[in-house]
Formats: structure tokens, sequence, C-alpha cells
């Protein structure tokens, strides 16, 4: 009879697999039937600088708008996307729609970010393509943010080199979701970072436990003594925003100030107030 069980429940473990893997299939699919439709879009998330508490950039965050299912958040599918390969095509795709979104717009110059997938940096011709893309609408460089997620792979030689290469080309070099997951100090040394932005869950936990706030005010403390830049991401409410104000970051990104909004919503908060 155990061994009956056994069986049994082999099967539907591997049913379980086939199904999840023709979920995934379907995804993939579908997904690059979106990037050719150009069903993705972008949304711009206001950065706020700590000081003169105006905006001071931007990130461009990944929307889905599906025919069928509606608007799906990139947490939905990029972990897929990353196992999948895809990663390199989307990655390109953002940076293409932001093009797009900054020649429209040639007045607003403020900084803007994109995030990267780190399984691209591991292919020989991501920077060469990523780069002639800016090249090619003209754009600046240097008002252009590179996110990377600390990973594993961005410990790879290869990798940082990719990082390097692109920083040589005038990509500001950002690490993002610092804090959350295997954080090492040592990617502060080895990778060539202009700025650090600090994980949202770092955020929640400072209001309630006070190592979690001596941490977070020696972090900052190290990466202001390497002349980075600071960026605290998910601040939702006052009491928070109060926690922070007296660690010296240089920029907050975080619901209480703006969610992700459309584009044109982005740029009009740049725009000298319409007088009627
Ligand atoms: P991320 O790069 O760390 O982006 C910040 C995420 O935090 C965004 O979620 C943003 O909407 C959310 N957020 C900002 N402020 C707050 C806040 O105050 N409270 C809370 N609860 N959340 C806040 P989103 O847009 O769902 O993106 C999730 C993740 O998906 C991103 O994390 C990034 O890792 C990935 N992602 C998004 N867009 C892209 C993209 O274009 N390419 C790639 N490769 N990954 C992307
Ligand atoms: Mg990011
Ligand atoms: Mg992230
Ligand atoms: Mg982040």
């Amino acid at each position: 009879v155990a061994k009956e069980q056994k069986r049994g429940s082999g099967e539907v473990f591997r049913e379980q697999f086939e199904q999840e893997s023709r979920n995934r299939m379907n995804l993939l699919n579908s997904l690059r039937i979106a990037l050719e439709q150009k069903e993705l879009y972008l949304m711009l998330q206001p950065k706020v600088d700590m000081q003169s508490t105006e905006v001071c950039g931007f990130e461009a965050l990944i929307r889905w708008q599906h025919p069928v299912h509606g608007m799906i958040p990139p947490t939905a599918f990029i972990p897929t996307v990353e196992k999948s390969g895809l990663n390199y095509d989307l990655d390109l795709y953002v940076a293409e729609r932001l093009c797009e979104i900054l020649k429209a717009a040639p007045q607003m110059t403020a900084p803007v970010s994109l995030n990267i997938s780190a399984n691209s940096l591991n292919h020989d011709s991501f920077v060469g393509d990523f780069y002639q893309i800016f090249q090619r609408h003209q754009l600046e460089t240097s008002r252009i943010q590179i996110e990377v997620t600390e990973n594993a792979l961005i410990h790879s030689d290869q990798s940082i080199v990719r990082l390097r290469e692109l920083r040589e080309l005038g990509f500001v070099m950002v690490l993002d979701d610092f804090g959350a997951g295997f954080s090492s100090l040592s990617y502060l040394l080895r990778l060539p970072l202009q700025v650090i932005k600090i994980d949202r869950t770092f955020v929640s936990e400072i209001s309630d436990n006070e190592h979690a706030y001596q941490l977070l005010k020696g972090i900052i403390h190290i990466v202001q003594g390497l002349h980075m830049e600071t960026v605290i991401e998910g601040v939702e409410t006052e009491a928070q925003l109060a926690r922070i104000r007296p660690l010296g970051v240089d920029q907050i990104q975080g619901y209480i100030y703006y969610p992700p909004l459309k584009v044109s919503e982005a740029f009009a908060l740049l725009m000298p107030a319409q007088t009627s």
C-alpha cells in the first residue's frame, strides 16, 4: 500500500511539474508575442531629493497590459523571464521604449533609471546591443542609470567586466535592492557602482527593530564614505520618513511621495505650473 501511495504521489508531482512547465511555456509564448505587439509599457516613479524635497529623477518600471488578463505586474513574469533567457530581449525592449519616451520630451533632462537582469550581463553582445539603442536615439548615456539587483551572477568576473564597460560608456551604475537577500559588503568594493539603492524590506523593519535601524545607519555611513549616492526605496509613511530623515540619505523613492506614474503624469511634475 505504501508503495502504491508513493508511486501515486510521484505521479501527482510529475503532473504538477508538467503543468507548471506548460504554464511557464504559455507565459513565455505570450510574452514573446506581447513584446512584438508592444503590450508592455513603462511607468515612471519619481525619486525625491531629500535636501530640496523636489523630484530629481525617475525609475522606469515595466507593466504588461494583457488583452485578456489585464494588467500584469512585473513580479508575475520577471522571475520566469530571467530563467528563460528572454530577459535579454526584454531589457533591450525597455531601453528602446525608454529612449522613445525621452526623445518625445526633450525639455525633460532629469536622470532616469531602468532595470536590467543580471543574466543579460552573461552575453558578449549585450553591452554593444544596449549601448547602440541610446546611440541611435542620440541620447546622453550620463542621464541613464542602470539598476542591477545583487545576485550571485554579478559576482562573476565576466559580469563585472560588462558592468565596467557600461560605466565607461557613461551610464550611471546602481546596485538595486541592497540589503535584501544575499547582500555582501564586498559588492561595494568589487563592482563599479555610483548609487546604492537600499531595499524596502529595511524600511519596514526599522520602525520596530532598533538593531535594523542601527544596521541601516551603518550601511548609509559606509556608502557615503565610499562617495556613492544613497537611495532608499519603499518609504510609505510619515513615521518611516521621520526615522530616515536624520540618516542623511540622498534620495527617497516611495509611495509617501509618489507611486509609479503614467509617463505624462510624471513629466507634468517637472513642468512649470500652467497659469490660466
Ligand atoms: P525594483 O527595481 O526594486 O523596483 C521597485 C519596486 O518597488 C517597484 O515595483 C515599485 O512599484 C515598488 N515600490 C516603490 N515604492 C514603493 C512603496 O513605497 N511601497 C511598496 N510596497 N512598493 C513600492 P514593481 O514595479 O512591481 O517592480 C517589481 C520589480 O520588478 C522591480 O523591483 C524590478 O526588480 C522588476 N522590474 C520592474 N520593471 C522592470 C524592467 O523593466 N526590467 C527588469 N529586468 N526588471 C523590472
Ligand atoms: Mg529597480
Ligand atoms: Mg528588484
Ligand atoms: Mg529595488
